[in-house]
């Protein structure tokens, strides 16, 4: 088949793609079909006679392929084929309803070809594993109904109440046509399953197999809300996304918002108005700010309409979920990176909080960008497309500022919340005040503004991006370092345990206590962890009530949930915590946040350190003063005059973004040009050098001039999990100069058998 033009995304004008070859008149009677399987192509069946105008694109069949028969799914509807021999037929339709339909279709045809990912690969990322593997369905479990026009009679019921009180109750709550599992009977009744089959055996009630919804909402218990009446700022951005509704051709919304200043608000009033005019929206949030607050704010609003798709589902739940959006029970569907694909018809509206937030970025075959992708579904379904943040990426404001979206802002805090007091806290001079005891982890006056929290009963956040307790255990004496075997990084000193532990592969051994190689005693652990703070806070205010919230300690399944609980009804003082804290809490009573080491995020060796580090400080620093006591935030730094520091420690998006993309102008790096990664990894350092030379070689033969290409070099992560990494960067003034290249790379890779290429597209990590 032919590829469509492949359109792209910003800084080029977006444009949809053309149009599905519409089926020609008459019934097709051939269909085409991908599998799971990794071809990328797909394939032509004939259409049995019973299934002649029956099947639809969306459809998953079953088909004969080779000596095996497997599933697939339908992607287009003809009345010819180009293919030389006999079709052979399809066998069934395995799944009533279609799963995907054309919009949805084209979509996933632009991921392939956009981020140069085989097709199948980009139809598994728009349906769920749970909706796409075979076999995936309700639940079904043994449920009652009440028959219609039948019942006991005023002396039989008399008679029921008074001999079986509990068959009664379940027939009270069969009452208006309920149909009721029944272990949802049993629960709520005590009824016993022999005393259901009485009532089936006089006829009353049936008692059958039905679908079973796993709603996950149902363990909440929501309180409804009302929405309050939104401030002047909040109106005018309500009334451009009316416009935006009204207007055929529906555009990108950027909503600029300082932290509190009430944009999710904007998002429900915006969604209600969707609602309102007879469609369903999408709202997707980064998966670490989809706390329990932000589902309560949705479920609070729209109810059960709300579906919620997160990564702590089961299967049974996510497919559940799915459904109920498909079905058109859900009509808003909330949720991580994935949810941009639910099944919301029509759509009015597809919201994207901290769009600038990289986690957005699919870390997997297609790499997508959901925020990316959101604009091209807005485009295709001519739906409006909200985005916000308050430290939106430098991509979108930049298209904002170039009129390419609409730019809305609140620059006020709700009620009387001022914006906190922030200072910079230059960790040299604390370094010199104390010489000669080592300098402190905590600032004395980040240790003062602790305690002044403690006395008046106010609540402290410490922040700092690492875990653990120290991140490099070294040997003064011969200068050993602990490094994992497998991968090219520090070990991490966990003192709970005592292990060293990999954070990139997992591997753990037992802290040494001398050195293995020279059996010095002297080991030394450096570098700063959450456990290491919080056993200095610990020493420094013994009686505070503290916890600790990083990764290690939010394993257990809703752990995540029960320390936030905590901490929300004031049983914690100090809240010590990684980036899980940073982002989306709102917590009137947090009138402090310290930042350990505002420098940690510039150091990483990428183009966006700095703008990283803009947001993540923004973001933490919005933590404090959401309530009616201002709040105040501590920096600590060792370069006090950073750019990104500064223009965070004044909340000024403007002049950050004005310096920020002078420099990434003159360094021709995103927004303008496109970037891509290519990266090789293997077992075996040699091989994937020469295999990274070839794949340089063979690009360098078919980009264009004006497509730079960068390396073989070694990925700053060189090694990981055992394998050697390489990885070349490819930069180019727009995606079409280098997307040929990159699918026929992708298409036939010719590499030895233990060389993996990973083409990322628009890369947002270089590590
Ligand atoms: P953001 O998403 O910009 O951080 P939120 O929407 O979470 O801000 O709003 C911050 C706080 O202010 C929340 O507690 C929210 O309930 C409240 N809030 C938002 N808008 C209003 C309003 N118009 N009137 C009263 N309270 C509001
Ligand atoms: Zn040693
Ligand atoms: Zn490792």
């Amino acid at each position: 088949m032919k590829d469509p033009d492949t359109p792209s995304l910003f800084p080029e004008p977006a444009a949809p793609p053309p149009e599905a070859v519409a089926a020609p008149p008459g019934t097709p009677t051939v269909a085409r079909v991908i599998t799971g399987l990794s071809l990328d192509r797909e394939f032509d069946y004939r259409i049995p006679p019973d299934l002649l105008g029956r099947l639809r694109v969306g459809h998953a069949v079953r088909i004969p392929f080779g000596h095996r028969r497997m599933e697939g799914f339908v992607t287009a509807l003809a009345d010819h084929t180009d293919y030389p021999a006999a079709l052979k037929p399809i066998e069934a339709i395995t799944r009533p309803d279609p799963l995907f339909d054309d919009t949805m279709l084209r979509l996933a045809r632009w991921m392939g070809h956009y981020y140069a990912a085989p097709f199948e690969a980009a139809i598994a990322a728009i349906l769920p594993a749970a909706v796409r593997h075979a076999g995936a369905d309700f639940r079904r479990l043994l449920s009652a109904t009440r028959v219609p026009g039948a019942g006991p009679t005023p002396d039989e019921e008399t008679a029921l109440r008074r001999r079986s009180p509990k068959a009664a109750a379940a027939w009270d709550a069969l009452r208006d046509g309920a149909t009721l599992t029944a272990a949802d009977l049993a629960r709520g009744t005590g009824v016993s399953l022999d005393a259901l089959r009485r009532l089936a055996a006089r006829g009353w009630i049936t008692l059958a197999k039905a679908p079973a919804l796993r709603n996950p909402a149902d363990r909440l218990e929501i309180l409804p809300t009302t929405p309050p009446p939104l401030t002047d700022e909040q109106t005018a951005a309500l009334a451009a996304m009316a416009e935006e509704m009204a207007s055929p051709t529906p555009g990108v919304t950027l909503l600029h918002g300082v932290t509190g200043s009430g944009k999710t608000e904007v998002y429900l009033a915006a969604i209600q108005m969707a609602l309102d005019a007879g469609k369903g929206a999408i709202a997707l949030v980064p998966e670490i700010s989809l706390t329990p607050q932000t589902m309560e704010r949705f479920r609070g609003r729209f109810g059960d309409t709300v579906a919620v798709l997160h990564s702590q589902l089961s299967d049974g739940e996510r497919h559940d979920e799915w459904q109920r959006i498909a079905s058109g029970k859900a009509r808003v569907a909330l949720g991580a990176r994935s949810a941009l694909f639910a099944p919301i018809r029509p759509l009015g509206l597809l919201v994207v909080d901290e769009e600038h937030e990289p986690a957005y970025k699919q870390d997997e075959t297609p790499h997508y960008h959901a925020r990316d992708v959101a604009v091209m579904r807005g485009a295709l379904e001519h739906c409006p497309v909200l985005l916000g943040s308050a430290t939106p990426s430098l991509e979108s404001y930049r298209n904002a500022r170039a009129g390419k979206y609409r730019l809305v802002r609140l620059t006020k805090r709700i009620d009387r919340a001022v914006m906190p007091d922030i200072r910079v806290v230059d960790m040299r001079l604390e370094g010199e005040k104390k010489s000669g005891q080592g300098r402190p982890l905590l600032a004395a006056e980040l240790v003062e503004a602790v305690r002044a929290r403690l006395a008046r009963g106010e609540q402290s956040i410490l922040f700092l991006n690492r875990r653990g307790f120290s991140t490099a255990v070294t040997c003064p004496d011969c200068g050993r370092e602990e490094t994992c075997p497998d991968c090219s990084v520090h070990m991490t000193y966990h003192r709970s345990g005592d292990f060293l532990l990999c954070h990139v592969c997992g591997a753990r051994r037992p802290a040494p206590s001398k050195c293995p190689d020279c059996g010095s005693p002297g080991i030394k652990r450096t570098g700063t962890g959450t456990q290491r703070i919080e056993s200095v806070a610990q020493a420094l205010f013994p009686r505070a009530r503290i916890a600790r919230m990083d990764s290690d300690t939010t394993r257990a399944k809703d752990a995540h949930q029960r320390i936030l609980g905590t901490f929300r009804r004031g049983d914690i003082d100090i809240l010590i915590g990684t980036q899980m804290i940073a982002k989306g809490l709102d917590f009137p009573n947090v009138t402090l946040v310290g930042v350990i080491n505002a420098d940690a995020s510039l150091q990483i060796p990428d183009f966006r350190a700095a703008e990283r580090t803009f947001q993540l400080l923004t973001q933490v620093a919005g933590r404090a003063g959401r309530g009616d006591v201002p709040g105040e935030v501590f920096f600590q730094t060792f370069s006090p005059f950073n750019p990104a520091l500064q223009c965070a420690c004044h909340a000024d998006m403007d002049t950050f973004y004005d310096q920020e993309i002078l420099m990434r102008e003159l360094m021709k790096y995103p927004p303008f040009t496109r970037m891509t990664t290519v990266l090789l990894k293997g077992p075996d350092a040699s091989a994937v050098d020469a295999a990274a030379q070839t794949v340089a070689t063979r690009l360098r033969a078919m980009l264009p001039p004006a497509v730079d290409l960068k390396g073989p070099a070694p990925a700053p992560l060189a090694k990981a999990k055992g394998q050697t990494r390489v990885h070349l960067l490819l930069f180019a003034p727009a995606a079409r100069d280098y997307l040929p290249a990159l699918r026929a790379l992708q298409a036939r890779p010719h590499l030895p058998r233990d060389v993996t290429l990973t083409i990322d597209v628009d890369a947002h990590s270089l590590m």
